[in-house]
């Protein structure tokens, strides 16, 4: 009589481990710390709560599709890309369809749609570092070979070397951030157009990652200006920052050439922008002027730190977003811990002994402020230095 057996075989157990992804293993995800600390400056949100009438018109919007969640989301968002073509098209003189936008849960989702469109094996990508962290893991996930071109000194695109590079590397994906994160510097205008003209001779999509978009300073352009002339641009927006909308996972892509949209559709997930999302992310577009009424007042406290940082005898750059890197302490482990000792989380980012903060609300920059000069050793900030905000 055979034996019976129950369960799998010991030795089958013992012996298996997870047939995972070869180049996955012993990959560990990573994520900036979430910590409930009194000022949380170490990932760009928008620091302010969102106000009354949105709340009520976002809470109105998600009650008007609630029913309806029995039956799949409109699967193309057309209302939503409608409105977001709307927005972005009067930052542009070339007119922005519904057709050319693309929208997703945060433009990573749009990043990553991206990748998987126009990455892949044999394919590569070519960006500028130090940049945007996640470029080489939507990389590693569609098996596209990833490259960086250094930035200068100052953080500036090489454009001689872009160029190089280019030529050289045969990219099909290019990708400018502007304004860069965690720098905060900008590409100007002329040596995007240098870039993008590359892009178009070797046949490279030219991806514009333009996230901070809404905080650059007054004259800085957007690459929205040249959406009619390179058929290979596409611009990638979120409406996790200036928008505070960060929790709602809603980043789109303006694309001059709709069959971009057409070849995001192809990788997409079904569905993969719940009815919730898009009832929220529409109702927070139709309030698009109040939600943006407190980047006028980030950018003020921005520039006030920035001249404070500079005032104090740190080392620091000029920021078009949200944020600004700073250098000029003897140990950056150290002094991030001690400002997190006093309640305030900023971030450690890719180049070495820089440092990042983000603008927060008047007290916010405050804390920021006091906590920075203990933790380098100078005198706490007094009353009559704090700014008017704070009072
Ligand atoms: C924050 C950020 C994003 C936005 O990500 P979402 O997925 O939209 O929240 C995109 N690019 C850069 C460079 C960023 O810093």
């Amino acid at each position: 009589m055979m034996k019976e057996t129950h369960g799998a075989q010991t030795a089958d157990v013992a012996r298996f481990t997870l047939p995972i992804r070869p180049d996955l293993v012993g990959v560990h995800s990573y994520g900036a710390p979430q910590l409930d600390v009194a000022a949380r400056l170490n990932v760009n949100e928008n620091p302010f709560p969102l106000p009354d009438d949105v709340v009520e018109a976002v809470t109105e919007s998600v009650r008007s599709v609630v029913s309806g969640l029995n039956r799949y989301p409109d699967r193309d968002a057309t209302e939503l890309r409608a409105a977001l073509a709307v927005y972005a098209g009067a930052e542009t003189p070339a007119r922005v369809s519904a057709e050319q936008v693309w929208v997703a849960n945060g433009s990573n989702e749009v990043m990553h749609h991206l990748f998987l469109a126009f990455g892949g094996p044999g394919q590569s990508a070519l960006s500028f570092s130090p940049t945007y962290s996640m470029y080489p893991e939507y990389a590693r996930d569609t098996f596209t070979r990833f490259a960086f071109v250094p930035r200068d000194d100052e953080f500036q695109i090489d454009v001689a070397l872009a160029l190089a590079a280019i030529s050289e590397e045969r990219p099909s994906i290019v990708i400018v951030t502007s304004p860069n994160n965690p720098t905060g510097t900008v590409l100007p205008g002329h040596h995007l157009r240098e870039i993008a003209d590359a892009a178009l001779a070797h046949g490279a999509m030219l991806v514009v990652d333009e996230a901070y978009a809404e905080f650059r300073r007054d004259g800085t352009p957007s690459a929205l200006e040249l959406l009619d002339q390179y058929p290979n641009l596409v611009v990638t927006r979120t409406m996790s920052k200036a928008f505070g909308l960060a929790g709602a996972r809603v980043g789109y892509a303006i694309a001059a050439d709709s069959a971009v949209i057409d070849a995001l559709c192809v990788v997409r997930l079904p569905y993969h922008l719940s009815a919730v999302t898009q009832a929220v992310a529409l109702a927070a577009l139709g309030h698009a002027r109040t939600l943006l009424a407190q980047v006028a007042m980030l950018r003020d406290e921005r520039d006030r730190l920035f001249d404070w940082l500079v005032d104090e005898g740190f080392t620091t750059l000029p920021s078009d977003a949200n944020f600004i890197m700073f250098s000029g302490v003897d140990d950056r482990d150290r002094v991030w811990r001690a400002l997190l000792d006093q309640g305030v989380l900023i971030r450690q980012p890719e180049p070495a002994g820089w440092l990042r903060v983000s603008i927060g609300t008047p007290r916010e920059n405050d804390m920021f402020r006091s906590a920075l000069r203990i933790a380098t050793g100078r005198s706490p900030v007094a009353h009559d230095q704090l700014t008017e905000g704070s009072r």
